[in-house]
């Protein structure tokens, strides 16, 4: 690739509109442009990176025995009101105006478990693993970052089909084995979160996360331990609230001024983990009180898992005094108006000696005692675990980090296939409805997240398994110098002709603009040919990410170059899934 006749609109200025760094890069690079919110073109600088990713989806993918197809974006409306996914896709799911009867289709499960109900007859014919790459539709209300949350990507999304959940449990087994190759390959420092249930016919489902600022999910992470969790499941190792050998009588007392817990801490000296915070919530309607322990943070997401709904947020200031006569920082699970339910955190679990809010602004209540005085109605974990608290499995302190999903392993189970009718004819002739699992890997996400995680100040730091291309070639003094001209020129040939894929910076651009566009671009090494290197008879090789120089003999060059891309990359090798 010539740079004179090359697409490679770099970038000087940092774009006001990018402010996640994998964003800045890509388009300061030119690799990608956006053509409205959330759609993105890529550039050709752009497509090949995106294609070396997909190569080694492919390989992966095929080395555990799936079978690549190519499903239709345009799906029959039908197939998703079948599933009920009209409904609770929403606002998510692109309907099409002129067209009645057509979405965009955001995922293909639909569509899957349609081709497996016309062809799939008997147990014979499973398992099978069948995936595709290729763009997908989603209304994103916030699309953001760049190509990490747009409202057409590509993803790589398979399917398997079992006969049994033993089958399923094999084949989620397989995708987990792919899915840590392609990322490991794809120079991604990843952990995994979610529950595995192990157990046969549960169902399970684990994502693969890159931490990064410009994540949208939160994480726990151990740093000692493979502990890692999203923060809307994550626990820790706290120690839960003693229960003293004594209560004392229940007392109410003046606190006047008092709001917080830090207050009651500060100003009464009251041990926080004596403190017992209440909330309102609002949930399905009704109001439900929450107790948490002291500063403890309520976590919406374990609120919703507790009570299996997912319409839950906190009381308005009005509806707080209809239902407990006070305001904020006041209220608690004794004399309240009216009955409530109350849900209190395990840490909180038979606690007494607390102190808690009395449903009247200026006083509280001492030495509740939750076995004695008030009805709880169920403990669940509602906390949010904190930076630093001890990891659940070994206790060393945990991070909280942010992170970017990459990818997604899901055993889904029959819900696909008993809407859309795929069944098959067990070894007995009994009718059953094809055990599925779904798994997806986003692409832009994987460069995205590879740039956010491969970078310094002055660009992109690219490893050769998914560079663009492998090599920059700059010639210095190109006009002024036909040694110069004639030995890139013939550099150039040489490399492409041993596969080695190179830019070559044949422009007439002075040393300091083609220097900082190799290093914006970021392909792994550079070779630099100048007046100076051409007489003594080297070319000089610079590894993009360490800095590191070469000087090289001109005919060692090729050879060279291949070893350091070799050592470069130490991907593994390809394998068949064992
Ligand atoms: P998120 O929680 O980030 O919206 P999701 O749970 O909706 O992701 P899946 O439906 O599991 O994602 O899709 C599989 C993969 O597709 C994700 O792991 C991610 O890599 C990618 N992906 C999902 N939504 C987008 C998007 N809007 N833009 C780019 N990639 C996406
Ligand atoms: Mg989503």
């Amino acid at each position: 690739m010539r740079y004179n006749k090359a697409f490679i609109p770099t970038l000087r200025e940092v774009p006001s509109e990018a402010q996640a760094i994998s964003h800045q890069l890509m388009l300061r690079a030119g690799l990608v442009r956006q053509l409205s919110a959330g759609v993105y073109s890529f550039l050709p600088l752009g497509w090949r990176a995106m294609q070396k990713v997909m190569h080694i989806v492919r390989q992966e993918m095929d080395a555990i025995g799936g079978q690549e197809f190519y499903f239709p974006a345009l799906n029959p409306i039908e197939i998703w009101h079948q599933t009920g996914r009209v409904e609770s896709m929403g606002e998510v799911l692109f309907h099409i105006k002129n067209r009645e009867g057509l979405v965009l289709a955001p995922t293909h499960e639909e569509v899957v478990a349609f081709h497996a109900r016309q062809h799939v007859k008997s147990y014979k014919d499973l398992p099978q693993i069948w995936y595709q790459i290729q763009i997908k539709f989603r209304n994103e209300p916030r699309p953001r970052f760049g190509v990490l949350r747009g409202r057409q990507f590509t993803m790589k999304d398979s399917y398997s089909l079992d006969d049994s959940w033993e089958g399923l449990d094999s084949s989620y087994e397989k995708h987990n084995y792919a899915y840590q190759r392609i990322f490991s390959r794809c120079g991604l420092h990843f952990f995994v979160v979610g529950a595995s249930s192990g157990a046969m016919g549960g169902s399970a489902s684990q994502e693969f996360m890159v931490e990064s600022p410009a994540g949208e999910d939160t994480c726990a992470v151990c740093a000692s331990c493979n502990y890692a969790a999203n923060i809307e499941v994550a626990r820790s190792a706290t120690e839960p609230t003693a229960r003293l050998p004594e209560s004392q009588y229940l007392e109410r007392f003046p606190t006047p001024g008092v709001h917080t817990i830090n207050d009651l801490v500060y100003g009464h000296g009251i041990p926080e983990e004596r403190c017992a915070k209440a909330l309102l919530y609002i949930v399905d309607r009704g109001p439900v009180l929450i107790l948490l322990r002291g500063n403890d943070e309520l976590n919406e997401a374990k609120l919703q898992a507790a009570l299996g709904t997912i319409s839950v947020r906190p009381a308005a200031p009005e509806e707080l005094r209809a239902y407990t006569g006070a305001t904020a920082g006041s209220i608690g699970p004794i004399g309240l108006p009216v009955s409530l339910p109350v849900i209190a955190d395990e840490r909180l679990r038979d606690a007494n000696e607390l102190v808690s809010g009395a449903n009247a602004d200026g006083y509280h209540y001492r030495h509740i005692d939750l076995m004695r005085d008030c009805r709880i109605d169920m403990y669940a974990d509602l906390r949010t675990v904190q930076e630093h608290e001890p990891c659940p499995q070994c206790r060393s302190p945990l991070r909280i980090v942010r992170a970017i999903e990459v990818g997604h392993i899901f055993k889904l189970g029959t819900k696909y296939s008993e809407a859309l009718g795929a069944t098959f004819l067990d070894e007995h002739g009994q009718e059953r409805p094809i055990v599925m699992g779904s798994y997806g890997i986003g692409i832009e996400r994987i460069v995205a997240a590879f740039i956010e995680q491969n970078h310094d100040e002055r660009g992109i730091c690219w490893i050769p398994s998914i560079a663009p291309l492998q090599v920059h070639l700059i010639a210095l003094g190109l006009e002024q110098s036909k040694a110069v001209h004639d030995a890139a020129e013939q550099l150039y040939q040489e490399l492409w002709t041993n596969g080695v894929e190179t830019l070559y910076d044949d422009r007439s651009e002075t040393a300091g603009v083609k220097f900082n566009d190799a290093d914006l671009i970021g392909l792994p090494l550079q070779l630099i040919v100048s007046p100076r290197n051409v007489e003594s008879g080297v070319v000089e090789i610079k590894e993009r990410r360490s800095g590191k120089r070469h000087h090289v003999a001109s005919a060692e060059v090729v050879p060279v170059v291949q070893r350091l891309l070799k050592y470069l990359s130490q991907e593994p090798q390809s394998v068949i899934f064992p």
